[in-house]
């Protein structure tokens, strides 16, 4: 057991990156080094909600961090695994005993698609959300809106417009299909309440924007004055340019510990992180355990004893149709969904509700740090043998 305090950098302070700090810090056998580029916390999962005005989506640090992590504002712009060093955009470096690796997911404009890098709104990013909201603010109600996209984010931001008198089209290939059918009919049911004008199936792909309307793949053209663009996920590149293995999206590979396939001294988690080559569902739901998981296997191979495996339950997939309706798809462990969901004004209480409890997951472990805590996911069948133990350095 080693009786002097790990120095671990974590790279990226959402809701992965700050629940590994927290569990890491609170242990009293590191001493944690924050890097982000934002001096507050975003709140990904209330973007939608800051295009519109009723949440400002973000939160301060002071609130969530352990007192004891050093916050750096700045950003990772390359590993030197071989170095235990990571080279910062403001041209200093930070030295490592362990680096957890929890960068997040983005968004994702193909450049495929004419016009759309141009003329498209992008709003997986704080700064995207905001250009959104600025330009809606010009924007006279009656102006037809196209949200491009018919996953979660395009469902949860046509809706959050619409709810507030904007005139909204939802364009995707298919619309809330990782729901069950009766998940997929409540959403649907909420959203033509809510008047919003679903085009879906494969004529429907967008092939191109312009200023002022946009082109599907059938020929169809609609009006569109503002088109959000919510389809697509990607990663940042820092671990495929700092030369660490990736899987095709670029997410950095490990072991089922979260350990990199190439460096014991590097554990990912959150989006960021592909466990095996099977990375789970990109979501704030997994972020949290796989950073509390993060922290663990980082302490455990501190201390010399041996990490264990991931093991992630997903419960639901929990979607806001404006603020006052949703829809909660329950799912199986394997992240699958059941033919039941919970719809209408209870769906919103509890997406609100869990919306809520991720801040307070990630206050908790900074103020009794263990708490966290998750029943177990399914057992998974991991490719990538586990590195238990650590080597010795
Ligand atoms: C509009 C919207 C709605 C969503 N709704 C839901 C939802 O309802 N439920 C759900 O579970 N998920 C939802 N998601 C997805 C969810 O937000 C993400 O899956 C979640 O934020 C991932 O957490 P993370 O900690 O891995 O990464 P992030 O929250 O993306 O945090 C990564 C952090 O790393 C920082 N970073 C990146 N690169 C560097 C670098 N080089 N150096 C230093 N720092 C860096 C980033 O700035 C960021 O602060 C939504 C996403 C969007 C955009």
């Amino acid at each position: 057991m080693s009786t002097t305090k790990c120095h671990a950098v974590v790279i990226g302070g959402g809701y992965a990156g700050v629940m590994a700090a927290n569990r890491m810090q609170g242990s009293g056998k590191a001493r944690v080094t924050l890097v982000n580029p934002r001096p507050t916390f975003v709140e990904r999962i209330r973007l939608h909600q800051l295009a519109v005005g009723n949440d400002d989506a973000i939160e301060d640090y002071g609130s969530l961090l352990h007192p004891d992590v050093e916050l750096t504002i700045d950003t990772a712009e390359r590993i030197l695994p071989s170095e235990r060093r990571v080279v910062l955009a403001s041209g200093a470096t930070l030295g490592y005993d362990y680096l957890v690796y929890a960068v997040g997911s983005t968004g994702h404009v193909p450049a495929a698609v004419r016009g759309a890098a141009e003329h498209a709104y992008p709003i997986s990013e704080l700064e995207q959300a905001r250009r959104l909201r600025s330009r809606l603010a010009d924007l006279p109600l009656p102006a037809p809106i196209t949200v491009v996209g018919g996953g979660l984010t395009g469902i949860e931001t046509a809706s959050e417009l619409a709810a507030a008198g904007r005139r909204v089209t939802l364009v995707g290939d298919a619309i809330a299909a990782t729901l069950s059918k009766p998940g997929r009919r409540s959403v649907a049911r909420q959203l033509s309440r809510l008047r919003v004008t679903m085009v879906e199936g494969p004529g429907a792909a967008v092939s191109a924007v312009a200023a002022d309307h946009v082109e599907l793949a059938d020929g169809s053209v609609l009006p569109s004055e503002v088109t959000v663009w919510t389809a697509g996920f990607s990663v940042p590149r820092l671990a495929a340019t700092s030369g660490l293995t990736t899987d095709s999206l670029g997410r950095l590979l490990t072991d089922e510990t979260l350990t990199s396939v190439d460096d014991a001294r590097i554990v990912a988690t959150g989006d960021a992180a592909a466990p095996s080559g099977m990375p789970f569902r990109m979501s704030c739901q997994s972020g949290l355990p796989l950073g509390a998981h993060a922290g663990d296997t980082v302490l455990a191979r501190w201390g010399h004893t041996p990490a264990s495996d991931v093991s992630v339950p997903m419960y639901a997939q929990c979607i806001s149709v404006g603020r006052d309706a949703g829809t909660v798809q329950l799912q199986r462990s394997d992240d699958t969904p059941r033919n039941f969901y919970v719809g209408g004004r209870a769906g919103a209480f509890v997406k609100e509700r869990v919306c809520r409890q991720t801040i307070q997951w990630m206050r908790g472990e900074a103020r009794r740090p263990g708490s966290y805590t998750m029943p177990k996911g399914p057992e998974r069948t991991g490719t990538i043998p586990s590195r238990h133990l650590p080597e010795a350095s």
